[in-house]
């Protein structure tokens, strides 16, 4: 298959991820990659001009003749250099000038080194003449005039409307070119059909169908810096600020912002103000915030925000009206194109990688009679929709919204966005209307971290703690855990106290490692003594054996038979079940940060073969998805183990690429190894076994990450994740509790399900009884039981060619 990539309207920081995946996952199944530069411009464009001839490869040392098939790889490992990317021109690439060119044949090493590239390296554009059906019929003749039969588009909602009509229209196209005769009877034969496959970048997440879009999660990282830094001088001054972000039909970003970012009021397209006059309920809200002691006030208006009759909300009338009606001393920032640019996140590493494979492997599986697909996720599940149906739904999004049925577009937005706002709703507003329930039940809810500090836990204990205060409950710190409990530290959190904790690292509550089996007596009577009505645990594999302990406790002690509930929490993402693990998320972009300043240099001096240690226990997840999200050339894990034959395998593979790069240019690659990866072969040893043997191919050197990995500030993801999970996790709490409140005091029984861990799986969030998960944890090694990351390692080293190379010289 000949397959060609483009990447289409605004730029999103991932794109250059998808066309690496794309280019190297084609090559990988034996097909021929093209991109085309400035998106469906290009493809109007098309090559006047041939391709200078390519360079010969250097002849391949020994290359055994049985070896035929991997031939095409290893040619295409020598062809190229990434010239694309480094003249930052983008009229070159592997030394070749592309004038007159904008469909560019691509090989492996065209593409070594973009990850970590915001933007889009092939240059992407606003066709104007794509939307013609003139264009659109050169775009197909330029195409087929290459040979070209499959087309990977990645762009917003506009470039996949594009890609959907350029598929419908297809055959009138090839027929009109053929009775032009501008293409051949032959040629018209082989391309009857066009396969397309849709990935969606754009940083609004505007597309219907996918819960994210490759480049939004990165534009939220630049949000939320923003706002994190605004916090500071806006509480130092007394300030208020209103921030106008990106998001002309989709609030996305303004909505998981405000969430993230701990802010006051929020203005939304999907979702305006209910009230006739928005101006007196945002200034209410404000007020009251303001009453309790808040000395900063922070307004995220999306760009396409709107009253309630579709009038415009801009951020200096917002400005305005605080200034006027408040007093308050308010400014503006617009962050306008500082939200597109930048370093990819992590997220935006991985989700483009595996989507770009994706988008390969439904092309070769494409038939005539197949849907043309969009690569979307939902929650934690690569998922293929029809590109049509995710079209339509898209466009109903703003035709809702026209229409002033905003409850229509609300249902037409993925859950997550639904329940994002349910949940900014519940934990921003402090309202004296809000709903209080009857005295018998209210709760006292005690919350708790455990194990080591996780990015998100002071933002999961903030969610938790507005929504008991909103509904009339009493929520209650616990200190230090299960130790602080039997030492009485504990206290009752306020509205006002939690309110700077989103963006907070580390653990506000502190946290150790002890079980409840230390004393379960004592920890029961605990319990009693304070009258919990309830137990939340955020934290890692502790807060899970925890919860193990104080269920089968029920048994002897009825002060535990209240709802008990684990959020697992811990960088090592090792609870069993779940995908997700708050803190896994800043984890991994501390560590792809660290590895970017390493490769970086590694590669300033000499060729230099970097292992890098990164914390995780038994886990290997932050290896093997740090190693997917940084472009490791391997990863060594505690599931996999090392071994004498994987090293020497390991050797020959780094010996052959290095034979292979570009001479006279210094090469710097990423080596990941889980601190447990095995007790004999060290990070240490395996350096210097590196180093020996790199001989003057390379060199090496160890770099451990230790607790740098546990993050500073946490992700925006894992912040916005808190505030969701832990909300679910209280009305959780909530129907068991009323359930335990229907039975007689005396014989109160609390089933095995009330003590149960919310749960990631593939595409749904579960609270799962952990009786139920006990069969599913390995607790020698503490980690669950065949987690879906482990065969990510295969794609680590399949998208560096180690299979192949590990086998010549
Ligand atoms: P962003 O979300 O960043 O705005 P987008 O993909 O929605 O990205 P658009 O400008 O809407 O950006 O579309 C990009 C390109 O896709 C257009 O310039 C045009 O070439 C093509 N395109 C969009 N809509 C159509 C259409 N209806 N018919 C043909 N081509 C289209």
């Amino acid at each position: 298959m000949k397959i060609a990539v483009l990447t289409s309207g605004g730029d999103s920081a991932g794109m250059n991820a998808v066309v690496r995946a794309v280019v190297r996952g084609g090559i990988l199944k034996g097909c021929q990659v093209w991109v085309v530069r400035e998106g469906y411009e290009g493809l109007v464009r098309g090559n006047t001009e041939a391709p200078e001839p390519e360079p010969a490869p250097p002849a391949f040392p020994d290359l055994p003749p049985e070896t035929d098939g991997d031939i095409n790889l290893i040619h295409n490992l020598r062809f190229g250099d990434g010239q694309l990317l480094r003249d930052g021109t983008g009229d070159y690439i592997s030394g070749r000038t592309l004038k007159g060119r904008y469909i560019v044949r691509v090989g492996w090493d065209d593409v070594r080194g973009w990850f970590s590239e915001g933007g889009t390296l092939i240059g992407s554009a606003r066709s104007k003449a794509f939307r013609t059906p003139e264009g659109r019929l050169a775009a197909a003749y330029n195409l087929i005039k290459e040979g070209i039969d499959a087309l990977v588009v990645c762009g917003g909602d506009g470039s996949l409307t594009g890609a959907d009509i350029f598929r419908a229209e297809w055959p009138n196209l090839v027929a009109k070119l053929l009775s032009e005769s501008i293409i051949t009877k032959e040629q018209a034969t082989a391309h009857t059909h066009l396969k397309i496959v849709g990935l969606v970048g754009s940083i609004d997440n505007d597309m219907s169908m996918t819960d994210l879009t490759i480049g939004a999660v990165t534009a939220l990282h630049r949000i939320c810096e923003a706002i994190d830094n605004i916090n500071s001088t806006a509480a130092s001054h007394s300030r208020a600020f209103v921030l106008e972000v990106m998001g002309r039909h989709c609030g996305w970003l303004a909505l998981l912002a405000g969430v993230s970012g701990g802010a006051d009021f929020i203005f939304i397209p999907e979702r305006p103000p209910d009230t006739e006059s928005w101006e007196d309920e945002m200034c209410e809200c404000i007020q009251r915030h303001r009453e309790v002691g808040k000395r900063k006030t922070i307004v995220i208006v999306a760009e396409g925000a709107l009253d309630k009759f579709l009038n415009p909300i801009k951020a200096d009338y917002v400005k305005d009206v605080l200034t006027e009606r408040l007093g308050l001393d308010t400014r503006v920032t617009t962050l306008g194109h500082t939200q597109r640019g930048g370093r990819p996140c992590a997220f935006d590493r991985i989700l483009p990688t595996i989507q770009g494979v994706e988008a390969v492997q439904a092309l070769m599986e494409a038939t005539p009679d197949t849907p043309s697909y969009m690569i979307g996720i939902q929650e934690n599940k690569i998922t293929r929709v029809p590109l049509v149906d995710a079209v339509a739904m898209t466009r109903s999004v703003a035709d809702a919204i026209e229409a002033k049925e905003f409850d229509k577009a609300m249902s037409l937005r993925d859950p997550e966005f639904r329940e994002s706002l349910e949940g900014f709703m519940a934990i921003s507003t402090l309202d004296h209307k809000t709903k209080t329930i009857p005295e018998t039940k209210r709760m006292r809810v005690a919350i708790m971290h455990m194990g080591a500090p996780a990015g998100g836990m002071n933002a999961a204990t903030r969610a938790a703690a507005r929504w008991c205060l909103r509904y009339g409950h009493v929520p209650i710190a616990i200190h230090n855990g299960f130790r602080g409990l039997l030492d009485d530290h504990i206290h009752e959190l306020s509205w006002l106290g939690v309110d700077s904790w989103t963006a907070r690292g580390g653990s506000e509550l502190g946290t150790n490692r002890t079980l409840p089996s230390i004393d379960l007596g004592a920890v029961a009577s605990k319990f009693q003594q304070h009258s919990f009505s309830a137990l939340l645990m955020i934290g890692g594999f502790e807060a899970f054996s925890s919860l193990l302990i104080l269920e089968e406790g029920r048994k002897h002690y009825p002060a535990l038979h209240i709802p008990l509930v684990h959020l697992p929490a811990t960088i090592s993402n090792n609870v069993p079940v779940t995908e997700y693990s708050l803190g896994s998320d800043t984890s991994l972009n501390a560590l792809v940060d660290a590895c970017d300043a390493i490769k970086q240099s590694a590669s300033a001096s000499r060729n230099r073969v970097f292992v890098v240690e990164t914390q995780g226990g038994k886990c290997g997840y932050i290896a093997i998805m740090g190693a997917l999200a940084t472009g490791a050339s391997l990863v060594y894990t505690p599931e996999h183990g090392i071994g004498l034959d994987t090293l020497r395998r390991d050797v020959r593979f780094l010996k052959t690429r290095y034979t292979l790069d570009e001479k006279g240019r210094a090469e710097g690659r990423l080596v990941i190894r889980n601190e447990a990866a095995s007790e004999v072969y060290t990070t240490d040893v395996i350096m210097k076994m590196f180093k020996e043997e790199g001989g003057s191919l390379f060199d090496s050197r160890a770099a451990s990450l230790g607790h740098t990995l546990q993050g500073g500030i946490p992700s925006p993801m894992d912040r916005s994740r808190a505030a969701r999970l832990s909300l679910k996790c209280m009305s959780f709490i909530e129907r068991q509790h009323e359930i335990l409140m229907n039975q007689p005091p005396k014989t109160r029984h609390a089933l095995p399900g009330s003590a149960a861990v919310i749960t990631v799986q593939a595409s749904s969030i579960q609270l799962m009884p952990v009786q139920d998960m006990v069969g599913q944890a390995d607790m020698k090694n503490r980690r669950g039981r065949n987690p879906w990351w482990l065969g990510m390692k295969d794609l680590v080293e399949a998208l560096v060619g180690r299979p192949q190379l590990a086998t010549k010289l």
